[in-house]
C-alpha cells in the first residue's frame, strides 16, 4: 500500500523552514515531508531584517543568533550623505548557513526530511497529489510549494529585477567603521538604479555587494564593475561569495487546490526591497494554532498589503520610467521620514500615520509619473 503523507513540501529554504519553525510549535500530529533538491540543507547567503519595536522579534522568535546589529545607517549620492541613527530600532543580519541550519534542527526529529530529491512534476488523482522526483513517486494529502516558480499572470506590476554580486572580504588593516552600514552608497547610472551596499562586521571584515534594480540586469557585467569597486580595498581575502538575481514585482498566487505556495512566488518578496526574511516572519508567527490541511489552506494563504503593493507598484514604475532618478528619490525618502516611520513602512508594519508621512516625504511629481505610467500599464 502507497504511504500518503498529510503534508509535503517542497524545498527547504528560508520560507519552508520558517514556516515549519512556527508551525509544529503549535500543531502535531501530521505526517509531514519535507523534500529538498540539495543534498545540504545549507545557504550562502546573509538574511538581514529590521528589527525593534511593534514588528515581530526574528531573533527570539525563531531563537536565531544574530550575525552582527547595527543601529547606525549610511546613505550616499554624489557628495551627498546622510546618516540616520535609527535606535530604539535596528538592522540585523543572520547568517544564512546557521540560519537554516537552526530552524531545521527545531523541526527534523517530527518530520521526514529527504535530501538531495528533485520535484520534477506534480499531479493530482483520486484525491491524493503525486510528487514525482528524480528517485520515484510521494504522495501527500496537500502540498507546501516553495520552488520560484512564479507564473507570469501572476505578476501584477512591471517586472524588476535586483540582482547583485557580494563578497564577504578580510582587510590586513582597520578600515571600517563596524557600528554602522552603509545601506545605499549610489552610483551614477543612466538606465538602472546601482549602489554599494556594505555591511561591516568588523573593522577589518566586511559583505560588500554591488546591487542593480533594472528590467534587464547583467550579471557578468555587475560583477566586472564589483571586482573593480573592490579593488580600493587591496590586499584583501575573499572568504565567501553571494550573488542572485530576485524578482522585485507584486506577485498574487493562483489559489491552486490543495497547494499552498509560500516564498518567493507566493509574493513575499517585499516588490521595491527585494527582502523576504521580515515577510515570511510577520506571516508565519501569525497563523493560528489549528492544522494545515484542505479545509483550513485558505487560512494559510499570503495576501501582501494592498497599500503597499500600491505604493511599490509606483515605486517600480518609477525605478522603470526614470531610473536615473532612483538615487534621489531614495535620498529623499531616507532624509525626510521619521525613521520609525520608514522602518515600519519597510517591515510590512505602517500605521495610517506612518504611511501618511511616507507619502508627504516622497518626491511628488516624480510619484505622480509613476502613477500615471501604472494607469497605462
Ligand atoms: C544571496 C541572497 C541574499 C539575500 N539577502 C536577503 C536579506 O538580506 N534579507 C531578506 O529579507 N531577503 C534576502 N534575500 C531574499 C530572500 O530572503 C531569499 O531569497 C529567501 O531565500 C527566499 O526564501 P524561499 O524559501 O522563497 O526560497 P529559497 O530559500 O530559495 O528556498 C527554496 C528551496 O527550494 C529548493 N528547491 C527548488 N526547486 C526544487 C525542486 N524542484 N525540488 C526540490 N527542492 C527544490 C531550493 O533548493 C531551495 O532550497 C536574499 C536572497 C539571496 C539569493
Amino acid at each position: 500500500m502507497k504511504h500518503t503523507y498529510d503534508l509535503i513540501i517542497i524545498g527547504a529554504g528560508l520560507s519552508s523552514l520558517m514556516f515549519l519553525n512556527q508551525y509544529l510549535k503549535k500543531t502535531s500530529g501530521q505526517d509531514i515531508l519535507l523534500l529538498e533538491q540539495k543534498n545540504i540543507i545549507n545557504s550562502d547567503q546573509t538574511f538581514c531584517a529590521w528589527e525593534g519595536p511593534g514588528l515581530t522579534n526574528i531573533s527570539k522568535d525563531f531563537q536565531l543568533k544574530p550575525k552582527k546589529i547595527w543601529n547606525k545607517i549610511v546613505l550616499n549620492n554624489l557628495n551627498d550623505e546622510i546618516k540616520r541613527d535609527i535606535e530604539p530600532y535596528s538592522y540585523v543580519c543572520f547568517d544564512g548557513k546557521e540560519t537554516l541550519e537552526t530552524l531545521l534542527s527545531t523541526c527534523k526529529e517530527k518530520i521526514t526530511v529527504i535530501k538531495n530529491e528533485k520535484v520534477l512534476l506534480l499531479s493530482y488523482e483520486d484525491n491524493v497529489h503525486n510528487v514525482t522526483t528524480e528517485n520515484g513517486v510521494h504522495y501527500g494529502m496537500l502540498i507546501v510549494d516553495s520552488r520560484n516558480n512564479i507564473k507570469k499572470h501572476e505578476i501584477k506590476s512591471s517586472l524588476v529585477q535586483q540582482a547583485f554580486v557580494g563578497n564577504e572580504i578580510e582587510l590586513t588593516h582597520d578600515r571600517f567603521n563596524s557600528d554602522e552600514i552603509t545601506l545605499m552608497s549610489f552610483s551614477q547610472r543612466e538606465d538602472e538604479i546601482e549602489f554599494v551596499y556594505i555591511l561591516p562586521f568588523s573593522k577589518k571584515r566586511a559583505l560588500i555587494e554591488t546591487t542593480v534594480f533594472s528590467t534587464s540586469p547583467k550579471l557578468t557585467d555587475i560583477e566586472g564593475r564589483h571586482q573593480k569597486f573592490l579593488k580600493k580595498y587591496e590586499p584583501y581575502k575573499k572568504i565567501r561569495q553571494e550573488k542572485a538575481i530576485i524578482p522585485m514585482a507584486v506577485v498574487s498566487p493562483d489559489e491552486e487546490r490543495k497547494i499552498l505556495k509560500i516564498g518567493i512566488s507566493a509574493g513575499m518578496v517585499r516588490a521595491s526591497s527585494g527582502y523576504s526574511m521580515r515577510r515570511i516572519a510577520n506571516w508565519s508567527t501569525k497563523l493560528g494554532p489549528h492544522q494545515l490541511d484542505e479545509s483550513s489552506v485558505s487560512s494559510f494563504r499570503y495576501y501582501s498589503s494592498k497599500w503597499l503593493n500600491w505604493l511599490d507598484k509606483i515605486l517600480l514604475n518609477v525605478i522603470i520610467k526614470y531610473p536615473n532618478k532612483g538615487p534621489f528619490l531614495f535620498m529623499m525618502l531616507f532624509k525626510r521620514a521619521k525613521m520609525p516611520s520608514l522602518i515600519r513602512f519597510l517591515s510590512d508594519k505602517p500605521s495610517a500615520a506612518d504611511l501618511i508621512n511616507i507619502l508627504f516625504c516622497m518626491p511628488k511629481r516624480l510619484m505622480l509619473k509613476g502613477l500615471v505610467k501604472k494607469e497605462n500599464d
